[in-house]
């Protein structure tokens, strides 16, 4: 897809107090892309995500999404303009059912649609309608990842943030995630950024992708040209 820049992130530094953990980033998603960012534990991917929807905020450079400079506006309002996040470890709500997650997620969204969301969502994933008075905490590894990509999804976002997603699943729930997005992506036109250790994968899903390192942008491409790139083979691939 060539569509319209969505989002913009132009020399963007995130600090932890006196850690630079974002060094100068570069990057743009495009509408109805899946770009995927890869690299190693404390590259900085999840504080990517995270200055994307303000907190932590970026210190220096700028996040743009849809032409409106959100660097520095607060969380809430980044989500009512669009932005949902799944985050890392899923964070789902453990003492509350599926259905109340659910609808928690939808707290931004038209409440007269709910019924309509809900249905697109057991749609997605079917597990989650047979689940949905079950406590969220009881949930399986992979269910607990889709209820937090459903919820996620129930805001209707325009752009999506899922931190590694694959994370602690077996292969076969991978797939399944994986495609579910992809699925998201193509039909609804969906964009989505995507953060991942899980390389292989994520790349072969997505139509672009970064590699971060240290805090830093190394390397963009097509999803196809990083998966075979010599150097992202060797430290992302291989063996891995
Ligand atoms: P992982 O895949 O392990 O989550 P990541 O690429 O997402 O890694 P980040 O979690 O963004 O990496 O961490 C980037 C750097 O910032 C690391 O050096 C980490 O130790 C540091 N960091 C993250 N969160 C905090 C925090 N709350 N306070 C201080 N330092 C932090």
């Amino acid at each position: 897809p060539a569509g319209a820049t969505m989002l913009q992130i132009r020399g963007v530094h995130t600090f932890y107090g006196q850690i630079e953990a974002l060094k100068g980033i570069d990057m743009d998603v495009r509408q109805g892309e899946i770009v995927t960012l890869i690299g190693a534990n404390g590259a900085g991917k999840s504080t990517l995500l995270m200055t994307i929807c303000g907190t932590p905020a970026a210190r220096e450079g700028q996040v743009i999404f849809e032409g409106q400079d959100i660097t520095k506006l607060p969380t809430f309002q980044i989500m009512r303009l669009g932005i949902a996040q799944s985050p890392e470890g899923r964070r789902i709500f453990a003492r509350m059912t599926v259905m109340e997650n659910l609808q928690m997620g939808a707290i931004t969204a038209d409440e007269s649609k709910f019924g309509e969301d809900l249905e697109r969502i057991f749609t997605l994933f079917p597990i989650l309608k047979k689940r949905q008075s079950q406590r969220g905490g009881t949930l399986s590894g992979g269910e607990q990842q889709m209820l937090a990509i459903g919820r996620a999804l129930m805001s209707r976002p325009r752009l999506l943030l899922l931190d590694e997603p694959s994370l602690g699943l077996a292969p076969l729930i991978v797939r399944q995630i994986f495609e579910v997005i992809r699925d998201i992506n193509r039909t609804q036109g969906m964009t989505v950024f995507l953060v991942e250790q899980n390389a292989y994968h994520a790349l072969r899903l997505a139509h672009r992708g970064y590699v971060m390192v240290n805090g830093q942008i190394t390397m963009s491409g097509s999803g196809r040209e990083l998966l075979a790139n010599t150097e992202v083979r060797a430290a992302y691939l291989e063996g891995g």
